[in-house]
């Protein structure tokens, strides 16, 4: 049984353009990739096969079917082989088209469309039932599958190694280089390169020839993809007599012996085989360097992660699990987002960085009107910042220097609830809960902050007043010295996932009118639509006075905060003062404004505008809700909740982090159950399929009582 999360073997094929010699290639390496395991596994149990996802020039075949002609080229190929019964077709095509021409004008005359994600899925599981597979692309990476996406699109979400096959002929460094260049930009990783000529050599292109092998191998071993084969034209390939062309064919594959080896070694880091390169790495972690809220050394157990694609994380040792954290709130459209690496890689190739004192631009203007527009009413000014507990730190400054503005400098103390998570610098950590946050580490230097009782009514009952009269008498005795509330709006998240009720909410932004205090959102965690809202304000209908946000404001690329403020906060903290008071507010991180992470986050929160997350979130609460259900009778549950993309299992006891990490993995899922939740807020874009994952391995754990 292969272990779970146990990633498909094998790799793309694709090349410089349309008459490369891709066909060829992928056909002579099955030959090769089966002959090898002919010899190298005397139980025949290997198998090798080739999969054309998308194969146009189809003509109607004997049985009625289209018949697929690089399917043929195939078959042809590994004749006169002495091959076992295979249970699967050795080579297939998934959609097939008549017209000879790009797919997705295939595609469109026959009114069906391409979907690169689908694709990549079928693929994905087709390539589960060999040992290794061979997915031959077409044409070259930017032929289009729909309007907007391409080949590349569709080798990004299969996220196999590349086989890069090069058409040896005049202009084909320049061709093999921009394709390369395009499979850096998304990340792909190399196998290797194969020259091939498509038609017989002129005695003047001979010195030509071997410089494009002699360039291509200095260039390609650089970047990743060594050169495997410089193969020569085979005339026999096409001869009319049959046994001439087994003889070339089975020639072209001794020719790619080497390269078949290599594909084999090169795309299959083998389940739990030793490792001294990872086990080193792993080594070096253990004794020096650090992960949150650990020890130095010897550090936790961790895993090594190696690429991200769509909803999965790759461990070194070759496993995927599917991602139930979304990286801490943040890659809520999943990871390697094709749009946010652009804007990266672009911003990263024009301007990194450069000081927002005195010079501003076009990433920091265009986010923050982006911002501005999507925010609360109300919210007129925008602050950026370096990460959410420093965009906590410039919101509590922002209200101390409000009040001293206003006259009213006895306004200091800041209220807050106890269960909330506000970050981990001092005056972030002021604010969060007294007992389960960090206090008593460092209450020398803490300001003591008022604490009022954690909400008790639920977000799913009927709103009960009382749960706000004790919040209210606080409030209303504490007025003259508060400069302001923090809250986590619904989601307290960190501090113990707990979901309230809006009512609380509500009244609360209208006591602090009436008492004359300012009411600071925390939306770091909550905002851009985990909670089936863009912020968690709306569902009481209030606007804050401050605003903080972070995280998902990337897309889980980069880290990032927003402080956005009224206009009434703002021009308060402006307006110039008698007696040498700066008007000015007192805050200016050296990478206020990024412009990487603010073209990034530019580009994340078109993309989630762009994508129909309302409905996603939806289906994923209810994914949620219905696969979480059953762990509310499972002893040592407390309780069981679920609001929009966030499913929470509360235990009675805190759980053994590294306990259930580990058996999660094991189960190919990747969950950090912490304190008394396990719980799970997956990337919007998780398929069902995927949800059911990570539910049926929390099922999983705590009918196992792994939790205990
Ligand atoms: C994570 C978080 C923070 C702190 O953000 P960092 O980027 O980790 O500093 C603050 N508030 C809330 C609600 C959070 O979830």
């Amino acid at each position: 049984m292969t272990p779970a999360g146990a990633a498909p073997r094998g790799c793309v094929i694709t090349g410089t353009d349309t008459d490369a010699g891709k066909t060829v290639v992928t056909a002579a390496l099955l030959r090769a990739l089966l002959e090898y395991g002919l010899e190298s596994d005397p139980e025949n149990r290997f198998e090798a096969r080739a999969i054309k996802p998308v194969q146009t020039g189809c003509e109607p075949g004997e049985d009625g079917n289209p018949a697929a002609p690089d399917v043929k080229r195939c078959i042809e190929a590994l004749r006169g082989l002495s091959l076992p019964e295979a249970a699967q077709p050795r080579a297939s095509a998934l959609r097939c088209f008549h017209p000879a021409c790009s797919p997705h004008l295939a595609a469109r005359k026959a009114g069906e469309h391409l979907d690169a994600r689908e694709l990549a899925l079928a693929c994905r599981t087709e390539a589960c039932k060999a040992n290794f597979t061979l997915i031959e692309g077409a044409g070259g990476v930017h032929v289009p599958l729909n309007d907007e996406e391409d080949m590349l699109d569709l080798m990004a979400a299969l996220d196999f190694p590349v086989l890069l096959v090069v058409g040896n002929k005049l202009g084909c460094i320049n061709h093999a280089l921009l394709t390369l260049d395009a499979l850096a930009a998304r990340g792909l990783r190399g196998t290797g390169m194969i020259l091939c000529r498509t038609r017989p050599d002129r005695p003047e292109e001979t010195c030509l020839l071997a410089d494009n092998a002699a360039v291509l191998a200095r260039k390609g071993a650089e970047r990743g993809f060594p050169l495997l084969a410089d193969l020569p034209f085979l005339p026999g390939l096409d001869a009319p007599s049959c046994g001439e062309r087994e003889s070339a064919w089975a020639r072209l594959s001794a020719l790619l012996r080497a390269a078949a080896r290599h594909a084999l070694s090169s795309c299959a880091e083998k389940i739990s085989e030793q490792n001294p390169a990872a086990d080193a790495l792993l080594a070096f972690d253990r004794d020096h360097v650090w992960h949150p809220y650990a020890p130095a050394a010897p550090g936790p157990k961790v895993w090594e992660a190696v690429s991200t694609s769509g909803v999965r994380i790759r461990l070194r040792d070759g496993r995927e699990v599917v991602d139930g954290m979304s990286s801490w709130w943040c890659a809520a459209l999943g990871y390697r987002h094709p749009e946010l690496t652009r804007a990266l890689t672009e911003q990263a190739a024009r301007m990194p960085h450069v000081m927002f004192g005195g010079l501003t631009h076009q990433p920091a203007v265009t986010l923050a009107e982006k911002l501005l527009a999507l925010a609360p009413a109300g919210l007129d000014k925008v602050f950026f910042a370096d990460s959410g507990s420093v965009a906590v730190e410039a919101a509590l400054k922002m209200t101390l220097q409000y009040w001293q503005a206003r006259g009213k400098p006895g306004k200091t103390r800041l209220a807050a609830l106890r269960g909330a998570y506000h970050g981990d610098t001092c005056g972030a950590m002021s604010v969060c809960d007294p007992v389960t946050g960090m206090h008593h580490l460092f209450s020398g230097i803490l300001p003591r902050q008022l604490f009022l009782e954690r909400p008790s009514c639920r977000f799913d009952q009927v709103f009960d007043p009382a749960g706000f009269t004790e919040t209210e008498h606080t409030l209303r005795r504490e007025a003259a010295t508060l400069a302001a509330v923090i809250v986590e709006p619904i989601v307290q998240g960190a501090g113990g996932m707990w979901f309230y009720h809006p009512d609380y909410l509500r009244r609360l932004r209208s006591l602090c009118d009436e008492l004359d205090i300012l009411l600071v959102a925390d939306e770091i965690a909550t905002g851009f639509g985990r909670t089936g809202r863009l912020f968690a304000s709306e569902w009481a209908a209030i606007s804050p006075d401050i605003m903080c946000l972070g995280k998902a404001l990337t897309g889980g690329t980069m880290t990032l905060s927003a402080v956005l403020a009224s206009e009434r906060v703002a021009d308060a903290v402006s307006r110039p003062k008698a007696g040498g008071m700066p008007g000015a507010f007192m805050h200016g991180p050296t990478f206020m404004g990024n412009p990487l992470a603010c073209a990034v986050a530019c580009a994340a929160v078109d993309a989630l505008q762009a994508f129909p997350w309302r409905e996603h979130v939806v289906r994923l609460e209810r994914r949620l809700a219905q696969g979480l259900a059953p762990c509310r009778n499972m002893h040592g549950v407390s309780d069981v909740r679920v609001l929009g993309a966030i499913g929470v299992v509360e235990t009675e006891l805190p759980v053994n982090t590294e306990k259930m990490q580990d058996f999660f993995v094991r189960q190919g899922v990747w969950i950090r159950p912490f304190s008394r939740t396990v719980y799970v807020m997956p990337p919007f874009v998780t398929e069902d399929g995927d949800a059911d994952l990570l539910t049926g391995a929390v099922r999983l754990a705590f009918e196992q009582g792994v939790h205990l």
